[in-house]
């Protein structure tokens, strides 16, 4: 079984939007703040708390356009927040959800057809590894499994 690495967005990327550099739709992002504590920043890997200012923008997790590139919503930390090592382990915000999608991607960031699943969030391991057993695939998406919204991306591990 191949090793894993769980990665966050870069911060050089999240600190541009924090300047308030533009989205993957050309605007600015937009500023909120949390009165709950579900939702998950993709820069830390941590869930947002109650009373911390956040941003929501449109992020494509895809380094060119083309069909595939899919665009959706995420949030971050309005301000500076923990650094996300790469980690073999699954953030603990994900163990507590009950499923998340996972979407094997090949060298041209197309979707590997066959790898997409629903998984139960402590079998995410497992089978982003056995994903990325099948050579076709170069990295794995962690995505929702109720909205399809991106989280984080899972690579082979060095
Ligand atoms: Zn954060």
């Amino acid at each position: 079984m191949s090793a894993i690495q769980f990665h966050a967005l870069s911060p050089s990327l999240v600190d541009a939007w924090r300047r308030g550099e533009m989205d993957a739709n050309g605007l600015p992002p937009e500023m909120h703040h949390a009165t709950s504590g579900d939702l998950p920043c993709r820069a830390c890997l941590q869930p947002i708390q109650p009373g911390e200012d956040y941003l929501i923008l449109a992020h494509r997790p895809f380094p060119t356009l083309h069909p595939y590139a899919e665009l959706g919503p995420i949030f971050v930390h309005a301000g500076a927040c923990a650094e996300w090592r790469p980690s073999e382990d699954p953030p603990a915000m994900f163990l507590a959800w009950e499923q998340l999608l996972l979407k094997g991607y090949d060298e041209t960031d197309r979707i590997v057809y066959g790898t997409g699943q629903i998984v139960p969030t402590d079998a995410v391991k497992d089978a982003a590894r056995a994903i990325l057993d099948d050579a076709r695939v170069r990295y794995v998406h962690v995505r929702s499994a109720r909205n399809n919204c991106y989280m984080a991306r899972i690579d082979r591990a060095l």
